[in-house]
């Protein structure tokens, strides 16, 4: 039987160059995103079943618990079996700690971080029950190093980091591995709306002298949702061309 693969927020950016990556891989591929709009603009889906999977999208907010309790389980249904999870789904709601208003940093603690509790738990029990499974999870170099105007942002993936190594040790037992990727200055809508002044400070500091492409973030994380990953767990693997030396 194919393997299926859910991942969040996959109409767009990384997301979407993810399905595409596993997809070519042979895994069926259940898109999330928050709703069907964010897929009319764009032929993902249609891209993916051209390569002989199946595929299929389920709306819902990551952030919502109960979303995500009904989401996976209608994967369940749909595929039989849910064997790669990629937490993948994120915003940015960038500014100066002094300034942020509450509602402003609680919201991307929630879609960011409590999103990937919410989707780990509902799929981690199927992939415990099934003894296998490859979670992986989406991290920052901001989660990593920190980053002026991200207090939010970097707070949700630094936490993301402690999660991923908290399931590598409940889970691997179970022959169920998590890690995480940790990008850095990724070509994406999330990028674009940085302003010139932002892009070429981000520019400067990273030794291969370019921004890296989405599907180089899929390249890795169809690694770690391969056999050739089967004993590494717990790690976070960043991809940022060279920006922490
Ligand atoms: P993007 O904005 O292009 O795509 C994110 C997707 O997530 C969108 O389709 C959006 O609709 C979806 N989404 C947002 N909130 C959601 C919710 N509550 N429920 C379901 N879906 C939701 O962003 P991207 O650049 O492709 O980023 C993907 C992941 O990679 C994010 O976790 C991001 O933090 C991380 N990342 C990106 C970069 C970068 O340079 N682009 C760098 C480091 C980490």
């Amino acid at each position: 039987m194919a393997k299926t693969a859910i991942i969040t927020g996959s109409s767009r950016g990384i997301g979407a160059a993810i399905a595409l990556r596993l997809a070519k891989d042979g895994m069926n591929i259940a898109f999330n995103d928050l709703n069907m709009t964010m897929f009319e603009n764009n032929d993902i889906v249609d891209r993916v079943k051209a390569l002989g999977v199946e595929a299929e999208v389920f709306c819902a907010d990551v952030s919502k618990y109960a979303e995500c309790e009904a989401m996976v389980k209608a994967v369940k249904e749909r595929f039989g079996t849910i064997d790669v999870l990629v937490n993948n789904a994120g915003i940015t709601r960038d500014g100066l700690m002094a300034r942020m208003p509450e509602e402003q940093y609680d919201m991307v603690i929630a879609v960011n971080q409590k999103s990937v509790f919410n989707m780990t738990k509902f799929v981690g029990n199927i992939m415990m029950r099934q003894r296998s499974g490859h979670i992986i999870n989406l991290a920052s170099v901001a989660g990593l190093y920190g980053n002026p105007g991200q207090i939010n942002y970097s707070a949700s993936k630094a936490a993301i980091i402690g999660m991923t190594k908290t399931v590598a040790k409940e889970l691997g037992s179970r022959n169920v591995t998590c890690n995480a990727v940790a990008p850095g200055f990724i070509h994406t809508p999330m990028t674009d709306k940085l302003t010139e002044e932002q892009k070429a400070a981000m520019l400067a500091q990273i030794a291969m002298k370019r921004y890296g492409e989405p599907e180089e973030i899929a390249g890795v994380v169809s690694f770690l949702a391969s056999e050739d990953s089967s004993y590494v767990t717990g790690q976070v693997i960043e991809i940022s061309g060279g920006i922490s030396m």
